[in-house]
């Protein structure tokens, strides 16, 4: 394996991990850009946003529900967070398997750098 969030999922590799069901995965990022951030993923590999298939319709929407509940848990539903993607080389992506990056905790400018 080569994929690191694979490996995470996969528990060959240690990470604070804060939720898991049997299709998706949700730890501490390991470089916090916000007083809670944290990652969902996918078990399945899928590379990018772009690779998201139609059967992976529900998929998608559980990672955005997991997303919301850990929003809430954390005390930052109400004030606001942000959730992001990255796709691809402008916009930072450096690990090539989807992840919802959950931020919150402090004001967030927009538009993002
Ligand atoms: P990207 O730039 O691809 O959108 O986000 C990748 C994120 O994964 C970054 O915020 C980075 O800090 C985080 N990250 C990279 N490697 C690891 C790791 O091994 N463990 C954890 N918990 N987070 C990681
Ligand atoms: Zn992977």
């Amino acid at each position: 394996m080569e994929c690191i969030f694979c490996e995470i999922a996969a528990k060959k590799l240690p990470a604070r991990i804060i939720y898991e069901d049997e299709h998706a995965v949700a730890f501490e990022d390991i470089n916090p850009k916000a007083p809670v951030h944290a990652l969902v993923i996918p078990k399945k590999h899928i590379s990018t946003n772009l690779d998201i298939g139609q059967n992976d319709n529900m998929l998608i929407g559980h990672l955005f529900q997991i997303a919301n509940q850990i929003a809430k848990d954390n005390g930052i539903a109400d004030r606001g967070f942000r959730l992001v993607m990255n796709c691809n080389a402008d916009s930072g992506q450096t690990v090539f398997h989807i992840h919802l990056h959950i931020l919150g905790g402090r004001f967030m400018s927009w538009p993002p750098g």
